[in-house]
């Protein structure tokens, strides 16, 4: 299967022999935008580079409008193959399929290298440049060895001040729409090969800090202690008990904890749980925030604890087109498979792309719902499906029909 073959290729290329590390504006993602832009000119499309490095393959239509299809190549650190390189393969066999079609639109694969936000503490920059919506000061921001973006961005031999050229114009952007492995166990538990997105969830992230007062462990009675982290336990157990209360509208969980002073034998004077929250349902997602934070006070309260609550990050939902939803699931449909619809419970470049233009994305299951990490698989059957789904998408797609 030449998809599976195209995805081995681009994981083989990394910054370390034994595991997969590919970052935004290495050597390794000049590699693998090079790989890439050679398999676009094989397939008969026109490529070109803008200032993020998002390669484009552009494909002729008869209309102005241009039908956008993309993902990104770059990853995490230890990561799978699939995730985001499949959906540039499945633009590029896509579009290489429609070559001699004269469609009534054009088609432009893009491949973004930077999804993961694993070299810089931003994230969505090169499909925010695209969308028009890049933020000047994402420039200034450094990675782990001080390198700013800007300084990056000219080591890769482009320049800072193009990158408003990368935007495109409202006008010429008919759609978005993005191919992508599950990375959840949704498609595989009701063994089904693909699925419609119908949003890409919402999210907030709380920082919830408690403080109480270190003593000694062996000396401070219990019904005389202020401990912060016994505090914040009960927090995170509240928060999963919001979440499944919810009957599967919202997900809430808390990965990581500092405690401080940290010590076996000290009773914790602070503790810190960050909450990630998330559901494609906006009122869900306000109620359980709400329902969370009132929790928190009356557990501070009830123990003596000093509580500060700050919400360090506000996504909201980005809805998937209905018109092109449907589209999806007539092309799925025609395949005989049937089209589950779900919302996507992790982030996407369409949520940048969401600003320019109506946006869809196609769903490969993959096996165990495993993603970021090596043992990441989707089958070489359920790849060649979602290639000739998006084909029947482009096939039945109509710039005129969409709501944006
Ligand atoms: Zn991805």
């Amino acid at each position: 299967m030449r998809a599976e073959a195209m995805v081995s290729e681009l994981g083989a290329i990394s910054a370390e022999p034994d595991r997969l590390v590919r970052l935004f504006l290495t050597p390794e993602h000049r590699r693998a935008a090079d790989r890439v832009a050679d398999w676009m000119c094989k397939a008969g499309l026109a490529v070109s580079e803008d200032a993020l490095g998002t390669v484009r393959g552009r494909l002729e239509g008869q209309g102005k409008r241009r039908l956008l299809i993309g993902s990104h190549i770059d990853s995490v650190i230890d990561a799978g193959k699939y995730d985001g390189v499949f959906g540039v393969i499945a633009g590029i066999l896509a579009a290489e399929h429609c070559r001699d079609k004269r469609l009534p639109f054009g088609i432009d694969v893009l491949a973004f290298g930077d999804e993961e936000g694993s070299r810089f503490p931003v994230t969505l920059s090169s499909s925010s440049a695209c969308a028009g919506v890049f933020k000047p000061e994402m420039l200034a921001q450094e990675d782990r060895n001080g390198v700013t973006l800007a300084d990056a961005i000219k080591a890769y031999g482009k320049s800072p001040a193009d990158v408003p050229a990368a935007a495109y114009r409202l006008d010429q952007a008919a759609a978005y729409v993005e191919v992508h492995i599950e990375q959840g166990p949704v498609l595989e538990a009701r063994n089904l090969p693909l699925g419609v997105v119908t949003a890409i969830n919402g999210q907030t992230y709380l920082n919830a800090e408690f403080l109480g007062e270190a003593g000694h462990a062996g000396t401070v009675p219990m019904r005389l202690r202020r401990d912060a982290l016994a505090g914040a336990a009960e927090a995170i157990l509240l928060g999963e008990t919001l979440a499944r209360e919810s009957n599967g509208a919202a997900v809430a969980t808390v990965g990581r904890v500092a405690v401080a002073p940290g010590a076996a034998n000290v009773i914790p004077g602070n503790a810190v749980a960050v909450f990630d929250i998330r559901s494609g349902d906006e009122p869900a997602r306000a109620t359980l925030v709400e329902a969370l934070k009132s929790g928190l006070r009356a557990i501070a309260a009830r123990r003596h604890l000093g509580l500060t609550v700050t919400s360090t990050r506000e996504v909201a939902t980005t809805p998937c087109d209905p018109h092109i939803q449907d589209q999806f699931a007539d092309a799925i449909r025609a395949l005989g498979t049937e089209p589950l619809r779900f919302g996507s419970g992790a982030g996407h470049d369409g949520q940048a792309m969401a600003k320019l233009c109506p946006i869809g994305m196609l769903f490969v299951r993959c096996r165990g719902g495993i993603s970021h990490n090596p043992m990441e698989y989707a089958s070489p059957r359920d790849l060649g499906l979602a290639v000739a789904a998006l084909i029947g998408f482009i096939e039945r797609f109509e710039p005129g029909r969409l709501s944006g």
